[in-house]
């Protein structure tokens, strides 16, 4: 089978002529926080549910730790799934909820109500354990459904948007604890997000969708910084992406080239670009503060725009200097630029 933890071979699913998840081979490592990254109908949903069991592939083969689990049921499968609705049984306490799977899996009670509590205790909730699940808020509810995903000791946890229905404050709170636990159960985690952000915090490597196939699979670092295609260079964040022709006037040669905004510089128009530098002159059109930022669009003479982002705290002097209307030169290290392969 395949070189990973959890590996996929040749996989294909269809729904009817939809063609949801194409040729995809994928190799997650054992202990890794890997997600799946990509915009609305890409196929990471359907790649995570392929790998849980609650979808047959139309072919292809799953393993999960060298054993073929391609025909198995989900609950063979040695993996678990958190859902973005938590599913809690409103009846129950937090601990019954936690020590529900162990119930049916006929662990003896005093070992179940120690194993869940532990299960608690990582989630850093032991004090609302006798409570009821509508006694709790939505993000206290999520970490209860990880407790009870992570009392059974899987050997991956599948992870669907568990974040998505927080607001952005306990979003964040939440992705900082999700690192530890991950951290500190040392499982495999396989997180899918629309959200490029949330993925570049907490995975050790991303794998970015497209139309059902992976685009790149790379760390944070590697998809942020050398995005092998034109759609991971833009879904990753604001970027330029200068095309053939722009390219050949810019660097003499024809090539597709991403760089991104807080790698351009901004100086007076008349100063040339050092030999190990690049750039352009044209007029800003449009300048927005955002905090720790300002963000800049310049236009060049022949219709390019290049955005350009500057640190407020670093350039005080040059922000309060460029505004709108202001001819500027914008030039960036040549190693900062990224050639796209075709
Ligand atoms: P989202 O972020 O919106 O959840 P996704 O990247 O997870 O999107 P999937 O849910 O995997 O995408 O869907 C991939 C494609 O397969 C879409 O075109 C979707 O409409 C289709 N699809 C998914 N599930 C089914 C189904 N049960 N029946 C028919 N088509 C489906």
């Amino acid at each position: 089978m395949g070189a990973g933890f959890v590996s996929l071979r040749g996989v294909n699913k269809f729904f009817d002529d939809v063609h949801a998840v194409a040729n995809l081979d994928l190799d997650v490592h054992a202990g890794e926080f890997f997600s799946m990254l990509g915009p609305s109908g890409s196929g990471k949903t359907t790649v995570l549910r392929l790998i849980a069991g609650f979808e047959s592939a139309s072919t292809g083969s799953i393993s999960i730790e060298s054993q073929d689990v391609t025909e198995l049921a989900p609950f063979d499968r040695p993996v678990n799934t958190v859902f973005q609705d938590y599913a809690l049984f409103p009846h129950m306490s937090i601990q019954e909820n936690v020590e529900y799977g162990l119930r049916t899996r006929k662990v003896p009670r005093p070992e179940r109500a120690k194993q869940a509590l532990e299960a608690i205790d990582s989630v850093k909730l032991s004090h609302l354990a006798q409570r009821l699940p509508h006694q709790l808020s939505g993000g206290q509810r999520q970490r209860i459904a990880l407790a009870r995903a992570l009392v059974l000791r899987p050997k991956v946890l599948l992870l669907d948007e568990p974040l998505g229905a927080l607001d952005k404050q306990l979003r964040e709170e939440m992705q900082v604890e999700l690192k530890r636990i991950q951290r500190e159960a040392g499982i495999t985690f396989i997180f899918v997000t629309h959200d490029q952000e949330e993925a570049m915090r907490m995975s050790d490597r991303i794998a970015v969708f497209n139309a059902g196939a992976i685009e790149q699979i790379g760390t944070p670092q590697q998809v942020y910084e050398k995005p092998e295609s034109t759609f991971v260079a833009r879904f990753l964040g604001v970027s330029n992406v200068f095309s053939d022709q722009v390219a050949q006037e810019i660097f003499g040669s024809p090539a597709t080239v991403n760089i991104r905004p807080e790698r351009i510089k901004l100086v007076a128009p008349s100063t040339k670009p050092k030999a190990d530098e690049r750039g352009v002159v044209g007029t800003i059109i449009e300048s927005s503060y955002i905090g720790a930022n300002t963000i800049f669009l310049i236009q060049t003479e022949s219709g390019q725009r290049v955005i350009a982002t500057r640190l407020n705290e670093e350039l005080p002097d040059q922000v309060n200097r460029f505004v709108t209307g202001d001819r500027v030169g914008a030039v960036w290290k040549s190693d900062h630029s990224a050639v796209i392969p075709t």
